[in-house]
């Protein structure tokens, strides 16, 4: 049985990994080139931040290709890796189970988390490696009764040498991301094409033929017996739309804030970013030096590196937001986010102030990178793991089928979906 695999991040290592296992014949056909981390030591870029002479978000793309930036309004910039590996190898190693709305559609998923976490031995990070003002912030929000947390990371501490860095890639080899799946498929005798972005699916009489590719300015149609789509948020809806397929404007994306103080010395990048965090209704709080406003945020740009201190916060967000053809993406901070974020703010204002911060504080660039929603799963789809509007033969494994977002780190969500997707093919094409 021919199975392609668009994208190879969270969902699509996951999905590939298991139906290649299973007897399929596996083909993963990724949009970006094999990923590479960014070596250079940021220092060198200071004296250019500071003059404002780094230019836009855009310009970043010339350093570090694999990380795609978004406007989606004047105010969202979306994030995404269009790599091998896609946005896990941009990942901050967080590796926690949410579930926000599963249950109102009946799916639970713990068997997938709990065969995942078996196989990525995720465990906090040492609190003796967590910089002063960490853990003086982890111990203000404990004396508020805010319940921290520290947080369950897929870090190997003997490998990491606490570059702060995740978010540009790991030279170290001391994160997971979902390359690691990817080689057991391609162990396994999967092929991986790279460079290779597909464009549409390839349908007859409702049934999936296979899909358009574009390799290099050059398009060909391959065949397959069926099509998984795992091109995550933006590029999984974008390919069902150019199939002439439907998908709802609900796209979500956790969005994040992150409040800005300055402490001389501090260092904060000198630890694994979020290495706690507190958990509220629908947003989390946790330490985290945004690299994204740090270099490209007009209000933060006068702070040294070695100064600037932060408290994220992260946002279950209002899920609306529409992908087109052409792959851009229209979508906004609704007026419920925004009261959402000023009382989140408010609370992280408390939690910095308290471990000695002082104001001004000044808020970051709002970014959001867990991008799901525009291929819901429904209650009666569940049974099937698949939409029921979808094609005979097509599958949706990413976080494109989430209906809700999360404000939560979503690796875990996304493979553990896939897991459960890929099990369903396997159930399905044994029958015949
Ligand atoms: C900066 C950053 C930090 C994050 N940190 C964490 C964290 O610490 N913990 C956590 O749990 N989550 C984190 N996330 C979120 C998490 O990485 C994503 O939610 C998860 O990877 C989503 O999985 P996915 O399979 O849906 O999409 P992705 O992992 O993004 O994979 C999509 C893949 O599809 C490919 N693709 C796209 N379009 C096409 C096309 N047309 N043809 C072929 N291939 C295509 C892409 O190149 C990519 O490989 C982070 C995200 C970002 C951006």
């Amino acid at each position: 049985m021919r199975a392609i695999v668009v994208g190879s991040g969270a969902g699509g290592a996951t999905v590939a990994r298991e139906l290649q296992s299973n007897g399929f014949e596996v083909s993963i056909l990724e949009a970006g080139s094999p990923f590479k981390p960014f070596t250079r030591n940021i220092s060198w870029s200071e004296p250019l931040r500071r003059w404002g002479l780094l230019g836009g978000e855009g310009n970043f793309r010339h350093l570090f290709p694999h990380m795609n930036m978004l406007r989606s309004s004047a105010d969202l910039l979306l994030v995404r890796g269009l790599t091998t590996g896609g946005s896990t190898v941009l990942s901050c190693g967080n590796i926690v189970r949410t579930h926000r709305g599963l249950g109102e559609i009946g799916l639970d998923l713990t068997p997938e988390f709990q065969e995942l976490e078996d196989k990525i031995h995720p465990k906090p990070f040492p609190q003796e490696r967590w910089r002063p003002l960490t853990s003086k912030m982890y111990h203000v929000a404990l004396e508020m009764g805010l319940k921290p947390q520290p947080t369950p990371k897929a870090v190997d501490p003997h490998l990491c040498v606490s570059c702060g860095l995740c978010e540009v890639g790991c030279h170290r080899g001391a994160r997971w991301d979902s390359r690691r799946f990817l080689s057991e498929a391609t162990n396994q005798g999967a092929t991986l094409h790279t460079n290779c972005k597909v464009e549409r699916v390839i349908l007859e009489k409702d049934t999936v033929k296979g899909v358009e590719i574009n390799q290099q300015g050059k398009k060909k149609i391959l065949k397959a017996d069926l099509v998984v789509l795992s091109a995550g948020g933006i590029g999984t809806p974008q390919i069902l739309k150019n199939s002439g397929l439907k998908v709802e404007n609900r796209l979500w994306a956790d969005i994040v804030l992150t409040l800005g103080g300055v402490v001389p010395g501090a260092r904060q990048l000198e630890e694994p970013p979020m290495v706690w965090f507190t958990e509220h209704e629908n947003y989390i709080l946790s330490p985290y030096l945004d690299i994204l406003s740090h270099f490209f945020h007009k209000p933060w740009r006068k702070v040294s590196v070695k100064d600037r201190v932060g408290l994220m916060v992260k946002l279950a967000d209002t899920e609306k937001g529409a992908v087109y053809e052409d792959g851009t993406v229209e979508k906004d901070i609704t007026p419920h986010d925004n009261e959402c974020f000023d009382e989140a703010v408010s609370l992280a204002k408390e939690v910095m102030m308290g471990a000695g911060v002082s104001e001004p504080l000044v808020n970051g660039m709002y970014n959001g990178g867990h991008l799901g929603g525009t291929v819901p799963l429904k209650k009666g789809d569940v049974s099937l793991m698949k939409p029921s509007w979808l094609p005979d033969g097509l599958w949706v494994a990413d976080l494109s089928l989430v209906p809700r977002s999360q404000g939560m780190p979503t690796i875990l969500l996304t493979a553990a979906l896939a897991l459960k997707v890929a099990r369903e093919i396997i159930r399905q094409y044994e029958k015949i």
